[in-house]
């Protein structure tokens, strides 16, 4: 199986940390040295015919995920992930196979695409897959992914949660006595 995972910078990735985690043996790449590293370092693996799953530097596969992608006969696979806190996202390049066969015969997706912003490779790949598969979406497999960017979300949406719960300036003895009914 092979993993690509382009990271911001030449930290350890928390993806990295994940899969190693499970046994396996991300392959990480710097893609923050420029804003076209991301979609050459693409190119490139999409040509060595070999297939492969790209997981985003944020994403925290489940343990097993990746195999389950891998085994799979499908030739365009993925999971999906939270995003922006509105819902689940899945089609783009978070958590996604690209398998030796799907690059060998669309083996023209990336040769225009190498030339695209990290901004817009993800669209780009998938809308050049949308028109060639005539699939709205990859073979989606289930659970989803977790998505380490969503955690500042997640507790600002608890602190507003918390602050419209409980009273201005909480008494909490007094409040939790209240909650008790004494
Ligand atoms: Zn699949």
């Amino acid at each position: 199986m092979r993993i690509l995972i382009p990271a911001i910078n030449n930290n350890d990735p928390p993806a990295a940390v994940a899969l190693r985690a499970e046994g396996l043996e991300p392959e990480v790449w710097n893609v923050g040295i420029n804003a076209k590293a991301y979609s050459k370092i693409l190119f490139e693996y999409w040509n060595d015919h070999e297939g492969f799953i790209v997981v985003e530097h944020d994403i925290i596969p489940w343990p097993g995920a990746l195999e389950k992608l891998w085994a799979c006969k499908q030739l365009w696979c993925g999971h999906s992930y939270p995003l922006h806190a509105q819902g689940l996202f899945g089609g783009y390049l978070g958590c996604t196979k690209f398998s030796a066969e799907l690059c060998d015969t669309y083996p023209k997706v990336m040769n225009r695409a190498w030339e695209e912003s990290w901004q817009k490779i993800d669209g780009y790949v998938l809308t050049e897959l949308r028109k060639l598969t005539g699939n709205d979406c990859f073979h989606l497999h289930f659970p989803p992914c977790a998505h380490i960017r969503e955690l500042p979300k997640l507790s600002e949406m608890n602190k507003r949660l918390l602050n419209e719960t409980l009273p201005p300036s909480p008494n909490i003895p007094g409040y939790y006595k209240k909650l008790m009914g004494k």
